[in-house]
C-alpha cells in the first residue's frame, strides 16, 4: 500500500485496531444470539411517537433536533427524581463511553477497567490516545474492592451486571468503590433491568459517580441508538462540552420518551426474556456445562463434552457447529477466562428450544 495518507496520520490512529461487533447477518433464517439484542419488539407507544414525528410528510425533518434533548431529559430525570441537568443522552451509551474517556483519560490520567468486561473501553481509550489499566477478575469473576480502589486509574467504568459474564456485583461492594476510589466512578448499567438492583441512589450521595443506561437492550431498540447517563451537575456540565452539539436525533428523542413512560410494556417483556433465561441455565445445568448466575439478558456457559471435559477446543468446536445450524453465538478466544466459554444471548422459548437441541445433537457427536 502507498503511504500517501499514512505518513501523514496520529501515530496513536495508525496504531488503532477497530472494534470487532458481533455478525449482523444480511441473509434470513439465522437464529441471532449474538449481540444481546431483545428478541421482542419495542413498546407499540414507541411506534406510535415516530408515526406522529413524521405526520405532515415528515417536515420536521427539515430542521435540525433540539441540541439538549430537553423533553427526553426532562421525562427521565422526572422518572428518577433528578434534575433534567442531571442527565445527559447520548447517541447510544456508547457515544456517552466515548465522552466520559475524552473527558477523563490522556495519556497519564488513565482508564481502568474489569477484565473482562466491555472489550469496546480500550478500543475507546486507544482511539482517544489515553493509557489504560486492566484489574483481571479471577475464576469466581467476583469484584475485588480493592485491586480497583488502589489501581491508580482517573476513571473507572464498572459494568454491573458484568458482560460477557452476567454476573451483578452485590450493592455492598460497589458502595465500597464508591466511597474509597480517588476518581470518577462510571457504572454501566446495560443490563441492569434484567436484574434489578441498580446503584442511581450513589449518584445522589457522591458527585464523581454516574450511571450509564442503554435503550439498546431491555428496550428492543438497538437499531435506533440511544442512551443515557446520571450525574452530578458538574459531572454532567462536562461531559456537556465535550458532546457533539446534535448528537441525539428527532426519532430517537420522540421514541426514547414514548419508550420511558411504557413501564408496563417493558417490564413485561423484561420478566419474560428472565424466565427464558432461567430456563436456558437450567437446561445448561442438567446437560451438564458450568454457567456463571446471569443477571443479564445472556449467559455464559462452558461447554464440556460427554467425558466432562472442556477447554479452548471444544468450545470452539460447539461454536462451530451452532454456526453451521445458522445459530450465532460469541466467542471470545483471546484471554484464559473466557477462552473455553461461549456466550449466548437470550432469544425466545422457541429460538432457545433450538438452540439447547441443537446443543444436544453437538454432544452426541462430541
Ligand atoms: C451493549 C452495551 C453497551 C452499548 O450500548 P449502546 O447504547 O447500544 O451503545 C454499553 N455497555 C455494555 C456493557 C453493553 O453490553
Amino acid at each position: 500500500m502507498s503511504n500517501t495518507v499514512s505518513r501523514f496520520v496520529l501515530p496513536h490512529v495508525r496504531a488503532l485496531a477497530a472494534y470487532t461487533p458481533g455478525k449482523q447477518p444480511k441473509d434470513g433464517g439465522w437464529i441471532k444470539l449474538n449481540t444481546n439484542e431483545n428478541p421482542y419488539p419495542p413498546s407499540p407507544k414507541v411506534i406510535e411517537a415516530i408515526y406522529h414525528l413524521l405526520e405532515n410528510d415528515a417536515t420536521v425533518l427539515r430542521l435540525y433536533p433540539n441540541p439538549e434533548s430537553t423533553s427526553l431529559r426532562s421525562g427521565i430525570a422526572k422518572l428518577f427524581g433528578f434534575e433534567p441537568e442531571n442527565v445527559l443522552i447520548g447517541n447510544g451509551s456508547d457515544d456517552i463511553l466515548n465522552l466520559l474517556i475524552r473527558c477523563f483519560c490522556d495519556q497519564e490520567r488513565a482508564l481502568g477497567w474489569c477484565v473482562p468486561s466491555y472489550s469496546l473501553y480500550p478500543v475507546l481509550v486507544a482511539m482517544n490516545n489515553g493509557k489504560i489499566i486492566d484489574v483481571p477478575f479471577d475464576e469466581t469473576m467476583e469484584l475485588d474492592v480493592d485491586s480497583i480502589v488502589n489501581c491508580g486509574a482517573n476513571l473507572f467504568i464498572l459494568t454491573n451486571p458484568n458482560a460477557p459474564t452476567g454476573v451483578v456485583f452485590s450493592q455492598e461492594k460497589i458502595r465500597a468503590i464508591a466511597e474509597r476510589f480517588n476518581g470518577i466512578l462510571a457504572i454501566d448499567e446495560a443490563y441492569i433491568a434484567f436484574s434489578g438492583q441498580d446503584s442511581v441512589d450513589l449518584v445522589r450521595e457522591f458527585p464523581n459517580v454516574c450511571v450509564l443506561r442503554t435503550f439498546s437492550k431491555s428496550h428492543g431498540l438497538a437499531g435506533l441508538r440511544l442512551g443515557f447517563l446520571i450525574g452530578s451537575l458538574e459531572l454532567v456540565s462536562y461531559l456537556d462540552r465535550v458532546r457533539d452539539s446534535y448528537n441525539v436525533d428527532r426519532v430517537a428523542q420522540s421514541a426514547g420518551l414514548a419508550a420511558i413512560q411504557d413501564i408496563a410494556y417493558y417490564a413485561d417483556i423484561v420478566s419474560r426474556v428472565k424466565k427464558t433465561r432461567d430456563w436456558t441455565i437450567s437446561q445448561l445445568d442438567k446437560i451438564g456445562f458450568f454457567t456463571y448466575p446471569s443477571a443479564a439478558n445472556f449467559v455464559f456457559t462452558r461447554p464440556s463434552d460427554t467425558k466432562g471435559k472442556f477447554g479452548p477446543n471444544i468450545a470452539s468446536s460447539l461454536f462451530d457447529y451452532l454456526t453451521d445450524n445458522k445459530i450465532l453465538v460469541r466467542y471470545f478466544p483471546k484471554g484464559k477466562l473466557t477462552e473455553s466459554f461461549l456466550r449466548v444471548s437470550i432469544g425466545t422459548d422457541q429460538e432457545m428450544k433450538t438452540f439447547i437441541n441443537t446443543v444436544k445433537s453437538w454432544l452426541k457427536n462430541a
